[in-house]
């Protein structure tokens, strides 16, 4: 394995040895924890009755961050960051990582983690929003703008990657119409923060049904504008 080290750093450490290279490292570890006293084959189908997928996983760093960006590379964000950008929204302003035309220059966990209110908004209504809270919870070391992720950990929650295009754009759509309808500048970027902050709320009603009715009407009074998206997302799960 040492050999293996040696030449993906001699050929430039490019991104198919970086691959390589963590292969071996994750099958390193594998083989590592496979050898501690009390593991033996038989505990990958029959320890505490867990099916394989419920095992704790090694992962890197860059493969959870990888995941992260597919995640919402079919998810579609791209078409509502260049409606939000556009109207002066981005959450990269300002940041010492961004370079102007090239984009981000150190991306890390926590903002690959990190939702707006409008992402946040898109896997609320598609009931997604779990899911993805529940996967960055279990990465450690995660700040602001930063991470202090370590370069291996176990996981064991993954997710699910599916191609939620077609609603985005629909979301998008609205955007821009509502930004071009109404003077008050910034009236999109408000929208943003009033939903995020709605959504984060219903976490911490979940014992008061009596709030959490109170909220979600709100967050339907909020995305009342958004037909384009109600219209896609009825097709997208017919009932
Ligand atoms: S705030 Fe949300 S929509 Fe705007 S650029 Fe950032 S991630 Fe994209
Ligand atoms: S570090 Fe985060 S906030 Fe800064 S440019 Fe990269 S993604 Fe944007």
């Amino acid at each position: 394995m040492i050999a293996a080290v040696v030449i993906c750093f001699h050929v430039g450490y490019n991104a198919f040895y970086i691959q390589t290279f963590e292969y071996l490292i994750v099958n390193h570890f594998k083989m590592e924890w496979m050898r501690m006293p009390g593991f033996t084959i038989s505990d990958q189908s029959t320890r505490n009755s867990q099916p394989l997928n419920k095992l704790p996983k090694l992962v890197s760093r860059s493969m959870v961050i990888e995941n992260g960006m597919n995640f919402l590379q079919e998810m579609g964000s791209d078409h509502i960051c260049k409606v939000c950008i556009s109207n002066g929204g981005s959450c990269c302003s300002g940041c010492r990582h961004l370079s102007n035309g090239v984009g981000c220059q150190k991306r890390n966990t926590s903002c690959t983690a990190w939702l707006c209110g409008f992402l946040k908004y898109m896997l609320y209504e598609t009931g997604l929003l779990q899911e993805w809270n529940d996967f960055w919870d279990q990465v450690p070391g995660q700040d602001y703008r930063e991470d202090f992720t370590p370069e291996y950990f176990f996981t064991q929650k993954s997710l699910h990657i599916q191609n939620m295009r077609v609603l985005s754009e629909a979301l998008a759509s609205d955007l821009h119409e509502l930004a071009r309808s109404h003077i008050a500048i910034g009236f999109i970027l408000t929208l943003r923060e009033k939903i995020d902050k709605n959504i984060d709320q219903l976490t911490y009603c979940k014992n008061d049904p009596a709030r959490e009715t109170k909220i979600k009407r709100n967050i339907k009074i909020l995305s009342s504008h958004f037909h384009h998206f109600h219209k896609a997302l009825s097709e997208f799960y017919p009932r």
